[in-house]
């Protein structure tokens, strides 16, 4: 792999600012180079810090929203293919901007910091090589990352057709551990809205089904294991949409203490209806694994203002995974 060594940090660099005997520790050091050196970047995480958030409390669980307008760029985003062909890709290497500095990781991917943020801790980590979102082939190394930058980030990934807003170009990020609804209540959500089905095993599987929480669970200390149950998920995933290409979802992975914990939200559509509409009734809303995991970010200050309790839970209606797909995919994995 020929690597452009221009955008890579080195340790000498990265120690000026922090601790780096970790990968999580590296990329902690990276934000703070970044905000140090590129104006975006330290406008866009100050902003955060005065940040306008709102809690919805529904049975047992709360979703939060968050006024963000540096969102809008990916929320907005056309995805289509003819839109994607006219614009210069914007994770390529040879596109960064020229303050952007990132860390190697594997000689396949760069660790960015995410120049519009959601988390006080947030980074975006494409391959160097103009590849199509596809998680199929690289689960592994997303595991992976998530066990390196486990100490203080949680992995996430969003499928060509539900929140990537560079489909045409693999990537995943990374958001401050502990930071959202889902982390917050997931005992909670397992205790009372799962149901397990692999109970003698190294790997557990929960599927959870909270009308603001609709997922697959996985955790497991085995790599394989894990893997091969995802695996077995996707697949069930395919033939139930009847689709060779890639199920829509988005896919979330922490690891504690060398145990993994994947997320997996399947998905009904991209954008509710609310996306499409005139006027009033328009919601900028276009849900990501950020959003899923209870975080809804609204980038137009007059749907934060808006949007009440109701059209939350309509709006992750339209979205989520239907009860009834959640009992045959229930079937299907279960032996
Ligand atoms: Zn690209």
């Amino acid at each position: 792999m020929n690597i452009n060594r221009d955008i890579i940090i080195s340790d000498n660099e990265l120690l000026e600012y922090g601790e780096i005997d970790n990968l999580s520790q590296k990329a902690e050091s990276l934000l703070k180079h970044q905000k140090e050196n590129w104006d975006l970047v330290k406008n866009n995480f100050n902003a955060l810090n005065d940040v306008q958030i709102k809690k919805y409390d529904f049975s047992d669980y709360y979703i939060r929203t968050q006024f963000n307008p540096s969102r809008i760029t990916s929320t907005s985003a056309k995805v289509d293919k003819k839109s994607i062909e006219n614009r210069k890709c914007f994770l390529c290497p040879q596109n960064l901007p020229s303050n952007q500095k990132g860390i190697d990781y594997k000689n396949k991917y760069v660790i960015l910091c995410n120049p519009f943020p959601i988390f006080k801790q947030h980074l975006t980590i494409p391959t160097y090589l103009h590849t199509p979102q596809n998680i199929e082939h690289v689960l592994d190394d997303f595991m992976e990352l998530s066990k390196d930058l486990g100490d203080n980030f949680f992995v996430f990934y969003n499928g060509p057709q539900c929140g990537a807003s560079a489909p045409d170009h693999l990537h995943f990020q990374a958001g401050l551990k502990n930071s959202t609804p889902l982390e917050e209540n997931i005992k909670m959500l397992i205790e009372k809205y799962s149901t397990n089905i692999r109970i003698d095993s190294p790997v557990k599987v929960d599927i959870v089904q909270h009308d603001l929480a609709k997922f697959i669970y996985l955790q497991s200390s085995e790599k394989e294991i894990i893997k091969k149950e995802f695996n077995k998920l996707y697949d069930a995933l395919k033939s139930l949409e009847n689709i060779n290409s890639e199920p829509m979802l988005n896919i979330i992975c922490g690891n504690d203490n060398e145990v993994w914990q994947i997320f997996i939200f399947p998905r009904e559509k991209h954008r509710p209806n609310q996306y499409f509409m005139d006027d009033n009734a328009k919601r900028l809303i276009s849900p990501a694994s950020v959003d899923m995991m209870g975080l809804l970010i609204t980038p137009r200050i007059e749907d934060f203002e808006i949007l009440t309790e109701t059209e939350i839970k309509n709006i992750f209606s339209q979205v989520s995974f239907n009860d009834e797909k959640f009992r045959k995919v229930k079937l299907m994995i279960s032996n």
